[in-house]
């Protein structure tokens, strides 16, 4: 059995909510932690929103959060482009979560030349072929373009069904452009240690919880945090015959407080 984690990063979709609808027990094991005086983020890959957006949509459902308690890729990429960008950045991303790179240099929706930067969230129906082919022709214009991914998930739990999110129009374009993607979010290791470093809290004293094996708990595991994984959102059970071994499975975040209270402290 593990030591008892100092801090928790809690994944959002499927772990507290699907899409708009609260998994029970949430908003009272968030109350615990509170309650507790446990440090938390809330670690989202999420980037249709802005953290503001998230924030309220926590409130709304009982569990209080600020703007500043959310962690995700937009924010992150905002962040890291405002200190490090030298040229036009052009964004696929929900007009919501554009609030997040506010200051820069952003192209004109039509502008298929020019970009330094092509920056691709979760689109989800706004998607379509003249779309994903303009930001083929940006990065294809310029060799010494860069593609940013706003976290590499491939799909997600809506409530009709199972949904494609960033990691496939990611993959697409790397093969077309054949370039690598800088990934500013879950699961690259760099993005959990900003979150960790934001805490300031050791990573391995931290644990992820969240509905997605590969992105969530082997992305945690990688960059040195524990990994929890709740049966809820997208969770099936053939996620637990891969080759991510979570360092604990919970039926769902209302489990936490009864779990997190049985453990040793050393
Ligand atoms: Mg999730």
């Amino acid at each position: 059995m593990f030591r008892k984690p100092r801090a928790i990063c809690f994944d959002m979709d499927g772990v507290l909510y699907n899409d708009t609808l609260p998994i029970e027990g949430a908003r009272e094991a968030l109350a615990w932690v509170r309650a507790q005086n446990i440090p938390h983020l809330f670690v989202t890959n999420t980037s249709s929103r802005s953290r503001q957006d998230l924030a309220e949509k926590l409130m709304k459902l009982g569990i209080a959060a600020t703007a500043d308690d959310v962690f995700c890729p937009p924010a992150a990429a905002g962040n890291w482009l405002r200190s490090h960008a030298t040229g036009s950045v052009a964004l696929f991303v929900p007009q919501k979560a554009r609030a997040e790179f506010a200051g820069l240099d952003i192209l004109p929706d039509n502008a298929e030349t020019g970009a330094a930067y092509v920056v691709v969230g979760d689109l989800a129906h706004a998607w379509d072929f003249r779309t994903i082919n303009r930001a083929f022709r940006l990065l294809h214009a310029n060799p010494e373009s860069t593609l940013i991914a706003l976290g590499m998930t491939r799909y997600w739990q809506t409530p009709d069904g199972l949904q494609l999110d960033v990691a496939p129009f990611v993959a697409a374009l790397e093969h077309a452009s054949k370039k690598e993607s800088v990934v500013f979010g879950k699961p690259a290791a760099p993005f959990f240690q900003a979150a960790a470093a934001k805490l300031q809290i050791a990573v391995d004293e931290i644990l992820m919880i969240g509905d997605d094996v590969e992105v969530d708990v082997g992305g945690a595991q990688r960059a040195g945090m524990m990994g929890a994984l709740v049966k809820t959102g997208k969770f099936r059970p053939a996620d637990l015959q891969g080759t991510v071994i979570p360092d604990v499975v919970l039926d769902s975040v209302s489990s936490l407080p009864s779990f997190f209270s049985g453990l040793p402290t050393s």
